[in-house]
C-alpha cells in the first residue's frame, strides 16, 4: 500500500525536466501559423496516420491556449497547428476556476509546455452579457461574476464608447495576472523563467491574432 502510494505521488510529483523551445520561440510559431492561416495558406501540420501513431506514446505540446467556447476560435484551426501541438483550455470569456487552472498546472508541469497564450475576442458574447449586466439565466451569473471586474476597470479608465472592446482587453490582461499569480506551480515557473504568458486579442474579420501590448 504504501509503495503504491509513493508511486502515485512519484508520478505527479513535480518535473525539473524544461521545455527543449523557450516560450519566445512557442509563441513565435503560433504566430507564424496564424498568419499562414489568415493569409489562406494554412498547411494543416501533424494530421497524418503517421502523427497518430507518433502520437500513441505521449504528447509534448508546445504551447497552452487559453480561449473562449465561442465556435468561431478554434485555437488548432486559427494557429495552423495539428495534433499534440496545442493544449486547449476553452470556457466563454476565456474565465478561469480552480479546475481550469489545475488544467493548466497538469501542461506546465507535466508537459512542461514553454507558454501559455490567454486569447480573448472581438464580440465576446461572455463579456457583451457582462457589460449589459442585469439579470441572466441559470449558471451564466457565476460566468458573468468572473468578468464583471474587467468591465468595472474599463469603465473605471474611462471611454464609454467602446466598453466592450476595452473589457475584453482589461478580461484577458485579468486572466493573464490570474495565471502569472496563481500560486504554488504557475507563479514558481514564472519566477524560474520557465513559463511565459501572454495575452492577445482575435479579429473576427481579418483572422488574425494580436499580442496584447
Ligand atoms: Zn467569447
Amino acid at each position: 500500500m504504501i509503495l503504491l502510494l509513493f508511486a502515485l505521488v512519484s508520478s505527479v510529483a513535480a518535473s525539473e525536466e524544461k521545455s527543449s523551445i523557450s516560450g519566445d520561440q512557442a509563441l513565435q510559431m503560433l504566430m507564424d501559423g496564424n498568419a499562414r492561416f489568415a493569409s489562406g495558406n494554412a498547411t494543416h501540420p501533424n494530421q497524418s496516420e503517421e502523427r497518430l501513431t507518433d502520437l500513441v506514446s505521449g504528447q509534448h505540446p508546445f504551447a497552452v491556449v487559453v480561449g473562449c467556447s465561442d465556435s468561431r476560435i478554434p485555437p488548432e484551426i486559427i494557429f495552423d497547428q495539428g495534433l499534440g501541438d496545442i493544449f486547449v483550455i476553452r470556457t466563454a470569456g476565456e474565465v478561469m476556476d480552480n479546475v481550469t487552472i489545475a488544467s493548466i498546472e497538469y501542461a506546465v508541469e507535466h508537459l512542461n509546455v514553454p507558454l501559455v497564450l490567454v486569447l480573448g475576442h472581438d464580440g465576446c458574447g461572455a463579456v457583451t452579457a457582462a457589460v449589459k449586466g442585469g439579470e441572466v439565466p441559470g449558471h451564466l451569473n457565476s460566468l458573468v461574476g468572473f468578468i464583471q471586474p474587467a468591465v468595472e476597470e474599463a469603465k473605471k479608465a474611462g471611454n464609454e464608447d467602446n466598453l466592450l472592446e476595452n473589457s475584453i482587453e482589461c478580461n484577458v490582461d485579468n486572466v493573464v495576472e490570474e495565471i502569472r499569480t496563481s500560486e504554488p506551480i504557475l507563479s514558481e515557473a514564472v519566477e524560474k523563467g520557465n513559463l511565459t504568458i501572454v495575452g492577445a486579442c482575435y479579429h473576427l474579420d481579418s483572422g488574425l491574432v494580436e499580442i496584447s501590448e
